[in-house]
C-alpha cells in the first residue's frame, strides 16, 4: 500500500470501470501499478488524474483510461511475448508485464530508456526488457509476438511490425494523416498474408518517429 492507494482505486472505478472496461485483470493491472512513480516528484500529485503528463523531452505518459483501453484490445493472456514500441516512463511496460509473460519494450530517446529502466527495476513488477532503438523497424529478436502495442502515432501501419506477429496475433496502434491526431487501430494477424483492422475511435497521441515513422 502507498499514500496514492485511494487516488489508484478511484481511478480505476471512475475512469476505467466508469467508462465501461471490463477486463478483470487490466483492471487488476491498472489497480496495482504504481503510475506515481513514472513521473517526475513535482507532478506525482497529478499521476491518478484523467489525462497525460509529460515525462520531458516532448513526451508524454498516456492517459491511464489509454493504456487500459489499449491494454484491453490487445487480448493477453499470461503466457504472451509482447512488444512496445514507445517505452516512454515505462509505465504502460508496466502494465503489460502484469499481463503476459514477457515484455520487450523500445524506445528512441536514451535518457527515457535509462530512466524507465531504472523504475523498472526497483519496482516489484514482472522483468521487463528495455532497448534503445528505432521501434518503426520493430525488434526482430523476439519476434514473433503474440502482441504488439505502438504507444505513438503512426502515419501509416508500419509493415515490418504486422509481420513480427504470430498468426493470430493482434498489433495496436494509432494512425492517422496528421501528427496530432489518430484512429486507434487494432489489426489482427489471421494468416500469413491475411489481416483485419478494425478501428476504435480518434485519440491523440505523440509522433512516431522514425525510418517508417515520421521525420524528426
Ligand atoms: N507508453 C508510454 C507513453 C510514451 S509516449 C508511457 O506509458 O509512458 C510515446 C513514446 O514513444 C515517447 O517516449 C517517444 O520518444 C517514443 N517514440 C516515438 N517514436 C519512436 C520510435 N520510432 N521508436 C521507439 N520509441 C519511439
Amino acid at each position: 500500500m502507498d499514500r496514492f492507494a485511494d487516488a489508484r482505486e478511484e481511478m480505476v472505478s471512475r475512469q476505467l470501470e466508469g467508462r465501461g472496461l471490463r477486463d478483470k485483470r487490466v483492471l487488476a493491472a491498472m489497480r496495482k501499478v504504481p503510475r506515481h512513480r513514472f513521473v517526475s516528484k513535482k507532478l506525482s500529485e497529478h499521476a491518478y488524474r484523467d489525462m497525460p503528463l509529460t515525462i520531458g523531452h516532448y513526451q508524454s505518459i498516456s492517459q491511464p483510461y489509454m493504456v487500459a483501453l489499449m491494454c484491453e484490445l490487445l487480448e493477453l493472456s499470461a503466457t504472451d511475448t509482447v512488444l512496445e514500441v514507445g517505452t516512454g516512463s515505462g509505465y504502460a511496460a508496466a502494465v503489460l508485464s502484469e499481463l503476459c509473460g514477457h515484455v520487450v519494450t523500445v524506445e528512441r530517446i536514451s535518457e527515457l530508456a535509462k530512466n524507465a529502466r531504472d523504475v523498472l527495476g526497483v519496482l516489484e513488477c514482472n522483468p521487463v526488457e528495455v532497448h534503445c532503438i528505432d521501434g518503426t523497424i520493430g525488434f526482430p529478436d523476439r519476434s514473433p509476438y503474440d502482441a504488439i502495442l505502438v504507444s505513438a502515432g503512426a502515419p501509416a501501419v508500419p509493415e515490418v511490425l504486422k509481420h513480427q506477429l504470430k498468426s493470430g496475433g493482434r498489433l495496436v496502434i494509432p494512425v492517422g494523416n496528421s501528427r496530432m491526431n489518430q484512429d486507434l487501430l487494432r489489426i489482427r494477424r489471421i494468416s500469413e498474408q491475411k489481416f483485419e483492422t478494425e478501428s476504435h475511435g480518434g485519440v491523440a497521441f505523440v509522433p512516431l518517429v522514425g525510418e517508417d515513422g515520421w521525420s524528426d
